[in-house]
């Protein structure tokens, strides 16, 4: 799914303030309803632009809409009286929608004055070309740099530049983010972005701490054997002597890509659909174009333009088990938001961003399940073996970083004295990789993404015990059986009305817990072992 909201231009100063003027002469300024019809227009219109940018090049709308729509975004005290509504509510659910209202305006009325900030980290990063002493390397190519080059002493160097570029240049754009954040943050009464989050998210953060503590301990001792093993296949290395630039190449490993042919996809993913009942071809609200023009981004995506009528997936099928797992994990997406049948705005539109990330994985991790790589895909036991242990080592090294990120964020928000500190040993303890204070003063700031971590986190987490409970109840062939489709439709009808810990109550577990991941991630290390001996 595009991330949405993710891009604010600079605003007008001068129609702010005449509309400011204009609005405080009526007696009844602010009308509820009126304000959540116009966050959804705001919605619907910025996300149909991104959609005509990414994939028929036209030029973006987006600060001619937010022009249009800023009476929403830089009125203090239109944010106030959604505010005081939610504090006179009593009712659950109408405190919850009016948290997720409130949450949406006071993000945006960040982003708006972040968005000159972000367009100029983005321009750096785009157009930055790091001089090495024989020749330049674009910034951007830097992993790619990474992930080819077999030569180790050229990979530290490269990592280097790169690591200066960003204390010298991009860092300083990153402080100032902050810094503006913090301010806006305190003025609505929060005592940081952190607090906020924490605030907007029914997931305690405190709780959700411990629960990444626990994910780290759970996991560390499979993460440890893989990371080892892999360390010294590919790359000849003891674990403690890998270091950052070494880890794009551990991913390199074998190369699955020919099992999982451009011409397959599509076709697969419509009769998994069907197997759970679902009719793609018949569900006028999901646009599925699979058309390949030259202006359409590579990259599967979902453009959630209207729910639940106006869900577009995009996607150019070239092919390779990434390819595949990102056009299911869009399509996720879309069946969630396309079965959406609740009325109001914040639990089709907004909500917690956990939710429709764990229907997400559940597609996307179809390619975790050996049943489903040999039946469906086709793929040897052999074959589907090695496949599924180089992939666990990759999801459980990026939910290890999750959990480090996620701790890490509420400290940085927090305002500690060197984050980079702190930052360096959650990473290393994550990523049982060893990272220098330079590295970590690098990559501290470039790694915060404002608390997304949290949606992911807690998808894991719920989709683990989504998938045990759909294994148990309908057997190793759940993903084809119709019941699956029923249970899933149920739940995606209710759209984002109940949190991530409702959820995993009502599917019968005591709690969001580890317990579940962890039971999955020992089977496949077990499954796989037997045949590395
Ligand atoms: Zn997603």
């Amino acid at each position: 799914m595009i991330k949405r909201f993710a891009v604010a231009h600079g605003i007008k100063t001068m129609a702010v303030l005449l509309l400011l003027v204009v609005f405080s002469c009526a007696r009844q300024k602010y009308d509820l309803e009126e304000i959540r019809r116009r966050a959804e227009a705001f919605d619907r219109e910025i996300t149909l632009s991104w959609y005509e940018t990414d994939n028929y090049g036209k030029p973006s709308r987006i600060s001619e809409i937010y022009e249009r729509y800023e009476d929403l975004f830089t009125d203090e005290a239109l944010i106030r009286f959604v505010g005081s509504k939610l504090e006179g509510q009593s009712d659950e659910l109408q405190r919850r929608r009016l948290n997720y209202l409130q949450g949406f305006l006071i993000d945006e009325f960040i982003g708006l004055r972040v968005g000159d900030l972000d367009d100029r980290v983005l321009d750096l990063q785009a157009q930055a070309t790091l001089s090495l002493a024989n020749q330049e390397v674009a910034f951007r190519d830097v992993y790619g740099e990474l992930f080819n080059s077999s030569d180790r002493q050229w990979r530290r160097q490269v990592h280097e530049a790169r690591s200066s570029f960003i204390r010298e240049r991009i860092n300083p754009h990153f402080m100032e983010r902050l810094k503006i954040q913090r301010e806006t943050i305190q003025k609505y009464g929060f005592k940081d972005y952190g607090d906020f989050q924490d605030q907007i998210h029914e997931a305690d953060f405190e709780k959700l701490s411990n629960l990444c503590e626990e994910l780290l301990y759970e996991t560390e001792l499979i993460y440890h054997r893989l990371l080892e093993e892999t360390a010294e296949r590919t790359l000849g290395l003891d674990l403690h002597e890998i270091r950052i630039y070494d880890r794009p190449r551990l991913f390199r490993g074998q190369s699955f890509d020919a099992h999982f042919p451009g011409d397959r996809m599509v076709p697969l993913l419509e009769n998994t659909l069907e197997d759970m009942g679902i009719q793609l071809e018949d569900q006028d609200n999901i646009d599925l174009d699979v058309e390949d023009r030259p202006e359409k981004e590579p990259r599967p995506a979902c453009y959630i333009i209207s729910v639940p009528d106006d869900i577009r997936v995009l996607v150019k099928p070239m092919g390779g088990a990434e390819d595949y797992e990102s056009l299911f994990h869009e399509m996720g997406h879309a069946q969630h938001y396309a079965h959406t049948a609740v009325p109001e705005f914040e639990f089709r539109v907004l909500g917690e961003d956990g939710v429709t990330e764990a229907y997400a994985f559940l597609f996307e991790n179809l390619f975790m399940d050996d049943v489903y790589l040999i039946e469906r895909v086709g793929l040897t036991e052999e074959t589907a073996l090695a496949y599924l242990r180089q992939a666990l080592l990759a999801d459980l090294s990026s939910l290890r970083y999750y959990c480090a990120l996620f701790l890490f964020e509420r400290q940085l928000h927090a305002g500690l004295e060197k984050p980079w500190q702190v930052y360096r040993d959650l990473w290393e303890r994550a990523r049982l990789t060893r990272m220098s204070l330079p590295e970590a003063q690098a990559d501290h700031l470039m790694a915060n993404e404002d608390f997304y971590s949290v949606g992911y986190l807690e998808a894991w987490l719920l989709e683990a015990q989504l998938r045990e409970i759909l294994r148990d109840r309908y057997g190793p062939q759940w993903f084809s059986d119709p019941r699956t489709g029923e249970l899933l439709k149920e739940l995606w009808s209710l759209g984002s009305a109940r949190t991530v810990s409702e959820l995993s109550r009502e599917l019968g577990y005591e709690r969001l817990n580890a317990a579940a991941l962890r039971r999955q991630a020992e089977r496949i290390y077990r499954l796989t072992g037997e045949h590395h001996g």
